[in-house]
């Protein structure tokens, strides 16, 4: 990663210092490291005495229950309390922005984020940030999460001074779980600084394998059952090798699906050698949710973008597709992605030609 302004760090810190209202949002169904980076934030913010709330477009997934307890009362879901979160948003002297590279990506929240007057932090590390919206911007994409980006700038602030102990223990458990989350335990995006991160964190005391333990070993005996039908029989993989998995309603039903449940199967397709991206398709009410993983080579932010209506990272990203819209049902999402996919795939190879 490239260094971080330390101006921008000195500015970071006179706003904390003068405003006495912080409000703090992250992307629409906020993951592992959106939650954890906007809760590492909010506990730092306890030092400087100002008012301060976690606002979330919809509920996080019951696995980070962890994560939030005990500071549930200062987190405002908008589905829940959705005068409370705008009303907060819009009287905020300064609303620090994690995970999200644009307004509208925090979907109910766009609004009130365009109507307040209060200065507005970005801490993201997705590509193309729309720098017109925000005042100050750490922006790097050379770094595993927003989680990890957020624990340097900390690590700069004047009263830390490079002392990861002196951050509060649940701050440093949120940065860790965010980081983990994103990096999918390690798998994919780690950077030299990412490795430097998780060490600073053990060596300040933070508990790993509680982390672990509430990330991966608390789910439902139906998750692992969904888990064994899908790659047994809807997993389908098509000539230009695109793996990908169409969860209808009916399914997610019949396996009690719940927010969380299918976080990281979209990755698994791409074991399989001759697989160079991976898609999983979510029904939802009125559209169909998206997640994309690619190989390097081959960019799911780029198909992610041109057919599914999102974007993301190069090698992982999401999207939607309307219904109807973009399809009539669910039913006709196969179609789709071997037609799309079979055109993008073309596209990509003569590229790299
Ligand atoms: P996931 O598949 O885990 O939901 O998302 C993977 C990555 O793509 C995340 O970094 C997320 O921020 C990004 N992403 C997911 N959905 C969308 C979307 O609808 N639009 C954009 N621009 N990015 C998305
Ligand atoms: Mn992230």
């Amino acid at each position: 990663m490239q260094d971080i302004n330390p101006s921008a760090v000195n500015e970071l810190e006179s706003l904390l210092i003068s405003s006495p209202k912080t409000a703090i949002v992250t992307h629409m169904k906020p993951d592992g490291d959106a939650l954890g980076s906007s809760i590492a934030m909010y506990h730092f913010l306890s030092g400087y005495g100002c008012t301060k709330k976690i606002i979330l477009s919809d509920p996080y997934p019951s696995n980070l229950d962890f994560l939030a307890r005990g500071i549930e009362d200062d987190i405002i879901i908008h589905t829940v309390q959705p005068a409370d979160a705008e009303e907060f948003i819009k009287d905020a002297d300064l609303i620090v922005c994690l995970d999200f590279n644009a307004f509208h990506r925090t979907d109910k929240l766009e609004a009130s984020l365009a109507a307040s007057k209060g200065r507005k932090i970005l801490v993201d590390h997705h590509l193309n940030p729309d720098s017109d919206c925000f005042d100050i911007i750490f922006s790097e994409t050379e770094v595993s999460s927003a989680s990890e980006l957020l624990f340097h700038i900390l690590m700069q602030m004047p009263s830390v001074e490079r002392q990861t102990e002196r951050l509060p223990i649940a701050a440093n458990e949120a940065l860790m779980t965010g980081m983990t989350t994103d990096t999918n335990n390690f798998a994919n995006s780690v950077f030299p600084s990412t490795l430097q991160m998780a060490s600073a964190l053990l060596a300040a005391g933070v508990d790993r394998d509680k982390i672990l333990l509430n990330l991966y070993n608390r789910f439902s005996e139906s998750r692992l059952r969904l888990l064994g039908h899908i790659m047994k029989d809807l997993l389908r993989i098509t000539d230009s090798g695109v793996a990908y998995i169409v969860l209808d309603s009916k399914t997610l039903k019949e396996y009690n699906v719940i927010e969380g449940d299918t976080e990281g199967f979209v990755n698994m397709p791409l074991s399989i050698s001759n697989v160079k991206m991976s898609i999983l398709i979510k029904e939802d009410i009125g559209k169909a949710r998206v997640s994309i993983r690619s190989k390097k080579g081959t960019s799911a932010n780029m198909c992610a973008r041109t057919y599914f209506n999102g974007g993301g990272h190069e090698n992982a990203a999401g999207g939607r597709l309307n219904i109807p819209g973009d399809i009539e049902n669910i039913a006709q999402a196969s179609t789709y992605i071997e037609e799309k996919t079979t055109k993008f795939m073309t596209e990509e190879n003569e590229k790299n030609i």
